[in-house]
């Protein structure tokens, strides 16, 4: 079965065919256009600009993505959008484009959360087939959260940020001293040349069983020192040393908590996604701890961390192969909660529940044309 899949929640526009095969499901072409370098005068995304990226980048990408592989749009079985959370303005492009597509090409449409597509983007990057039950962490600009996940569409919450996710952190601490948005690559930069151990930063909730995260904290200490000490300001060095401290602060909290959950959950796997799992320190920290405790550690590549759309097709892929009943994708939906019933999952139906989702797109076109000939408008 092939899947093409369309990622448009942020500021990155994504597309990608992927094919199941009976042990894992493998990319057969993807491409991501990355809007960093458009939103970067600004410190963060502007939606309005996004979704005009978005708009002019579908139509291109998805072409290429067929022409990479040498196949017509025939040869989809499925197409699978983002349905949420993300920027509501964002995923409306993606959604509408995948589900035009899938009426035109009678083809059924699945909507995936992309939350579940960071899960699962740990076992595609790996070629590994998912297996449940798994600890996951996903650390980026948007969440952290812990999950436990059961199996497709069963998932519990062991713990999520009260305040800021981790790459927000990143974000804020890059502006406050001056670093361009995203904050993440850049402090880790300044960090490389500096000493963690400089500044005594907090780390929040230290109980072994509190799996919750909190960063502002965190962030307010780094602004403490930096605006109390206007005069050090101007010193490099100790601008990489308040770096190294603060990624050392998240890193620790991050690692301790993932490993502390897979304890709680009582499970032997740990997967990882979302863009702060780029940070070097962070991998290697958690590579160290897991191999300490035993735990198998599934942790993408980092192009497989921040968002991508292998992982959107990926997973609608998996869940059709697996028989559970995907989103039908009509709408979407910029709050998806990972955490809320699925409307429903019968291990028998996958692929027949596919076909009655492509005659549900299909009674979606209208029959007639419901443009009214000029002649017929009353004007008044
Ligand atoms: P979102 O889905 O919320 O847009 P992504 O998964 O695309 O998030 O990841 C973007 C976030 O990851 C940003 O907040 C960015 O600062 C952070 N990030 C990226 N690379 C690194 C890094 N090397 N170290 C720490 N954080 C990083
Ligand atoms: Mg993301």
């Amino acid at each position: 079965m092939r899947v093409l899949g369309i990622e448009t929640s942020c500021d990155e526009t994504a597309v990608a065919l992927v094919e199941t095969n009976p042990w894992s499901t493998d990319i057969l072409a993807q491409v991501v256009s990355t809007q960093i370098a458009l939103h970067r005068p600004f410190g963060g995304v502007v939606p309005e600009m996004a979704t005009r990226e978005h708009l002019r980048n579908l139509p291109l990408l998805v072409p290429q993505v067929m022409r990479e592989v040498n196949l017509g749009l025939d040869a989809i079985d499925a197409i699978a959008a983002t349905e949420g959370p993300g920027l509501a303005s964002s995923l409306l492009i993606g959604h509408s484009y995948a589900r035009a597509l899938a009426v035109a090409l009678s083809k059924p449409m699945v909507g995936v959360n992309h939350l579940e597509g960071h899960l699962y983007s740990s076992f595609l990057a790996n070629r590994r087939a998912v297996e449940f039950p798994f600890v996951g962490l996903i650390a980026s600009g948007g969440h952290t959260l812990l999950v436990h996940a059961l199996g497709w569409d069963r998932y519990v919450k062991l713990g999520s940020t009260v305040d800021d996710a981790a790459g927000e952190a990143f974000d804020k601490v890059a502006k406050l001293i001056g670093l361009p948005y995203p904050g993440g690559p850049e402090i880790e930069k300044m960090a490389a040349k500096g000493n963690a151990e400089a500044f005594g930063l907090p780390r929040s909730f230290p109980e072994r069983d509190n799996l919750n995260f909190s960063f502002s904290g965190l962030k307010t200490a780094v602004r403490f020192f930096f605006e109390k000490s206007p005069m050090m300001q101007a010193d490099k060095e100790w601008i990489y040393d308040l770096c190294a401290s603060f990624q050392k602060a998240v890193v620790d909290v991050l690692v301790r908590k993932a490993v502390a959950a897979v304890g709680q959950a009582r499970v032997e796997r740990l997967a990882v996604s979302g863009g702060v799992l780029c940070n070097k320190m962070l991998r290697e920290e958690l590579e160290f701890a897991c191999y300490e405790a035993g735990i198998d550690l599934i942790m993408p590549e980092p192009a497989y961390c921040t968002d991508n759309a292998g992982m959107i097709a990926g997973t609608a892929a998996e869940k059709l192969a697996a028989g559970v009943e995907p989103r039908v994708g009509d709408d979407i939906n910029p709050n998806l909660d990972l955490f809320s019933p699925e409307p429903g999952r019968d291990l028998a139906r996958g692929l027949s529940v596919a076909a009655k989702l492509k005659n549900r797109h299909a009674k979606d076109v209208p029959q007639e044309s419901s443009v009214v000939p000029p002649g017929e408008i009353e004007v008044w």
